[in-house]
């Protein structure tokens, strides 16, 4: 017999009734108490702390997190370390802990988070936010698909990869509270609990968007941020705009010079070469891949009115423009009246707020300084200009896996959905998977989600696909007994 293991390009072998023996698990889980204790989950509005400045008077964040907590204790496995990491102001951090199955076995890290968008209105499945509904094979609610089956998807991975009767990796289960305020705690709770998680081999984040159900997507690179407030001051009191038109700049016109220095405004081309880069290798491939693999159009997801032409019309470029080019929002503007109150005046001062997009390897200092500069440097008609950047996030570009891991996904997803894995390059940003990459640079990185077109995270009527749930356990938990 060919002991395929040994080779490092092809997955672990385990038998059809091993197999058979995980999806069962992880079926019967998920149809049982998983998502009993999900439902309950979601009743809790552990409102993630940029949305609720008093998070830590109400209590959801720790009522959420400490019920996973005792969830997973009450697993009874007696290998399993449970612990909540508090730190002084900070919202907690769940990390569990189980060793392998072996001494030397390899170390990999799950990535979930528990805290939650706000409920905002506009719900009809369901009679708001946190009233859990199961109908037609989704669960309905906050925090369901974003991201609290996290926790459901990790344990029942282990559970199954154990149940094989295969080795398995040690695991560290990793859950925070934060994440849709950008993980601003996560990077100290993951410095304080440095020994815990030492070096992962493979960091599996479980929070991304899938395009689609068809195969297990996974999300190979996404797009940083830079945030910033461009201000222009002319006088130092409004004025007459009959007296003082024609004379006196108006602020909004040199702070249309000062956009034209960044943007083409007749293409949305970012012009400042500091916001480009080289496509890494294997990038183009991607966007190729992207494109010849059934995926629709981007447009057809956004609600454009008809006969609006996007500024890309070909699938490829679409793609390929959104994962790797700068692109700039007008987000806020400060400074004006409402229209039905403005009289004819020239304004003193304005305010504008950008968003950049920047390339997923662009380093987002130095694209919030090239930025900077070409704002402030000479200003038209010496205006005043100040520019304050309220963030500069880093994208992420995700190095391919290991030969072997990548086999593991390739079968993972050929057995759990019929099509073989694919790559997605992303246009938006998740902060904390640039932020594990980067901490643990020798680990795989395998970014995946159950959020699919479906899912309306961060909108009225979000749901979990529970076939879409059980099939990405299904597939972690193949990748875990067959990745290394
Ligand atoms: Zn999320």
């Amino acid at each position: 017999m060919v002991n395929t293991a040994a080779s490092p390009s092809t997955p672990t072998t385990i038998s059809a009734d091993a197999l058979a023996t995980m999806a069962d698990t992880i079926n019967e889980r998920w149809a049982g108490d998983f998502l009993t204790h999900l439902q309950k989950m979601v009743r809790i509005p552990a409102v993630s702390p940029s949305f609720a400045p008093e998070w830590a008077a109400d209590g959801h964040l720790d009522a959420i997190v400490e019920y996973a907590a005792d969830w997973l204790n009450a697993q009874g496995d007696p290998d399993l370390t449970v612990t909540i990491s508090r730190l002084p102001g900070q919202t907690p951090l769940l990390i569990a802990t189980l060793p392998g199955s072996t001494p030397d076995a390899k170390n990999v890290l799950l990535y979930g988070h528990l805290d939650k968008q706000p409920g905002g209105g506009g719900w009809t499945a369901t009679s708001g936010p946190w009233e859990p509904l199961v109908k037609d094979g989704y669960l309905y609610g906050r925090g369901s698909a974003d991201d609290v089956y996290a926790l459901f998807a990790m344990w029942g991975a282990i559970v199954a990869a154990k149940a094989s009767g295969a080795d398995y990796p040690s695991t560290t289960l990793l859950l925070e509270a934060s994440e849709e305020s950008s993980s601003c705690d996560l990077p100290d709770h993951i410095d304080a609990l440095a020994d815990i998680i030492g070096q992962p081999d493979l960091v599996v984040c479980l929070d991304a968007f899938t395009p689609n159900y068809e195969r297990l997507w996974s999300t190979s690179s996404l797009r940083g941020i830079v945030v910033m407030d461009v201000t222009v001051s002319i006088l130092s009191a409004t004025t007459h705009s009959g007296d003082a038109g024609s004379i006196v700049p108006s602020p909004f016109r040199i702070m249309r010079q000062l956009f034209d220095r960044i943007e083409d405004s007749s293409t949305g081309e970012i012009l400042l070469p500091e916001l480009t880069v080289e496509l890494p290798d294997g990038a183009a491939e991607i966007i190729d891949q992207m494109s010849d693999s059934g995926l629709d159009f981007p447009t057809a997801d956004f609600p454009m009115l008809e006969n609006i032409t996007p500024d890309h019309v070909d699938l490829r470029t679409q793609f390929l423009k959104r994962a790797w080019t700068s692109s700039v929002t007008y987000a806020g503007m400060d400074g004006f009246p409402s229209s039905r109150q403005a009289a004819s005046v020239i304004l003193p001062s304005i305010t504008t707020r950008l968003s950049v997009r920047i390339p997923p390897t662009l380093d987002p200092q130095a694209a919030a300084a090239a930025l900077t500069a070409a704002f402030e440097t000479s200003p038209p008609s010496n205006a005043q200009v100040t520019v304050d950047v309220i963030a500069a996030e880093a994208g992420f570009s995700a190095l391919p896996l290991s030969d072997k891991l990548a086999a593991a996904v390739q079968s993972a997803s050929q057995r759990n959905y019929g099509k073989p894995s694919a790559n997605f390059a992303a246009g938006v940003t998740i902060p904390f998977v640039g932020m594990l990459g980067r901490r643990f640079p020798a680990a795989n990185v395998l970014t995946i989600g159950a959020l699919g077109p479906d899912s309306n995270p961060h909108s009225p009527n979000e749901a979990l696909n529970l076939d879409a749930a059980a099939r990405i356990t299904r597939a972690v938990s193949e990748i875990l007994v067959t990745g290394f």
